[in-house]
């Protein structure tokens, strides 16, 4: 989608800090972090959020979460929160399906 940020990301027009990236999705550290390891995993197709996930595309979100493990494990990440904002009132700013991975640090539940 032409006027997406995160698709921009994917396309490389707007610079990121790549954390991993395969035919399917793109990993990379978020601009404004929550805990001392915070990177969004986002499909490179363009999804608006959790909301539109369906029989069509829920195949993307079960790799998406394999990449996930696959990510944390590599970095010796053994404890992390997985979030995914879907609409205004949940905190979502950005229209383009992302999972948030945070770590690092104690979190609260339930979550503010
Ligand atoms: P949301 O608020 O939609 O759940 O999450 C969007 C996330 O994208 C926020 O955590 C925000 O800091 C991050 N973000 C927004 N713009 C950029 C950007 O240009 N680059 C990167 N790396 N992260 C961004
Ligand atoms: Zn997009």
């Amino acid at each position: 989608m032409s006027d997406c940020l995160f698709c921009k990301i994917i396309a490389g027009e707007i610079p990121s800090d790549k954390v991993y990236e395969d035919e399917l999705c793109y990993a990379f550290n978020d601009i404004a972090p929550q805990a001392p390891s915070h990177f969004l995993v986002i499909p490179k197709a363009h999804i608006g959020s959790v909301s539109e996930i369906d029989g069509s595309n829920s195949g993307l979100v079960a790799h998406i979460f394999e990449v996930i493990a696959k990510i944390t494990a590599e970095k010796g990440i053994e404890s992390y929160r997985v979030v995914s904002n879907i609409g205004e009132q949940a905190g979502q700013s950005v229209h383009h399906l992302h999972f948030h991975v945070l770590s690092g640090r104690d979190m609260t539940w339930p979550p503010g």
